[in-house]
């Protein structure tokens, strides 16, 4: 589908896998020059060759950095715009999910999990506002259900998740008018983190296929499977679209239904 990207620029963080990959596919088929970052310089090189390869060198930034050094998300910043010259989307991306209980995290594991989780919105919103308010852009947090339907067994990124969300809501309204922002909650999306947990599966006679199915019936996901990366994109490149012009401090589930709250 094309989401109307002609002649835009969208930056992606945590870009080189999962969501943020096929975030970063679909905008670039929609037109888009696209911007991504990751830390992990091998995995992100690997991924942007085959990036320019199908969408050309002059679409294609990417570059090794944490989201969380403030510093550098700023220089990133900085090359975006000499290369691209403006920025109309940044897709908040960037992490990854924490497996603790109250009584097995320690004050440490809380302090890694609220940088993470909030700083990951903070500092690429700051570097790329300047760009965004001139653009009249977007942004578009990933975030999670977590958020309004916290884990017991996921203690700090559930509390940390439900931050973001007010932040976020916080943002458009003090980023409004010039900037829309708004916030996609996942459910169970099959890429990274769960890919991970597949690969230390018990039984690991077991299929992939097979072992999505059964923890989408152990969830109770009403659409009786796990999301496909592409479909969380296909929700970020609407938001961040024109789409979604009169659409601002709203959130998304892209759950399967998962949601129990109203
Ligand atoms: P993946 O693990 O597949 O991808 C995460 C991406 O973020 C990678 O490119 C990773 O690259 C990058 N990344 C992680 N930390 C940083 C950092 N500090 N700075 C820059 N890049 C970073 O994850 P998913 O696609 O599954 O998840 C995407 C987002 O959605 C994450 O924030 C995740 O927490 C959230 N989410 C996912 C759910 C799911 O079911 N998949 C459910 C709810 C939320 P590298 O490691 O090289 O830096």
């Amino acid at each position: 589908m094309h989401y109307g990207y002609d002649g835009k620029v969208a930056v992606v963080t945590g870009g080189s896998s999962g969501v943020g990959l096929a975030t970063v596919q679909t905008l670039l088929q929609s037109g888009a020059s696209v911007a991504l970052c990751a830390r992990t310089e091998s995995r992100l090189s690997d991924v942007a060759a085959v990036l320019v390869r199908d969408h050309g060198q002059d679409r294609v930034l990417a570059r090794a950095l944490s989201v969380l050094d403030a510093d550098a998300v700023k220089t990133f910043a900085g090359e975006v715009e000499s290369r691209f010259g403006r920025c109309d989307l940044l897709v908040n991306n960037a992490g990854q999910g924490r497996i603790s209980t109250f009584a097995d995290t320690g004050d440490d594991d809380w302090r890694a999990e609220f940088e993470l989780k909030l700083f990951s919105q903070i500092h690429p919103t700051r570097a790329f506002l300047p760009m965004l308010r001139r653009a009249k852009g977007a942004i578009v947090a990933v975030n999670s259900l977590l958020a309004y339907q916290p884990e017991a067994h996921m203690v700090c990124t559930s509390s940390a998740r439900a931050g973001v969300q007010n932040l976020i809501k916080s943002l458009s309204v003090e980023l409004a008018p010039d900037i829309r922002v708004n916030s996609i909650l996942l459910g169970l999306i099959g890429s990274g983190q769960w890919l991970r947990r597949f690969a230390e599966r018990e039984d690991q006679s077991q299929s992939r296929a097979d072992w999505y199915a059964a923890l989408a019936a152990k969830k109770g996901i009403p659409l009786g499977r796990l999301g496909d990366a592409a479909e969380a994109a296909a929700a970020i490149a609407f938001l961040g679209s024109p789409a979604a012009s009169y659409i601002t401090g709203a959130q998304l589930e892209v759950s399967g239904g998962l949601s129990r709250h109203i």
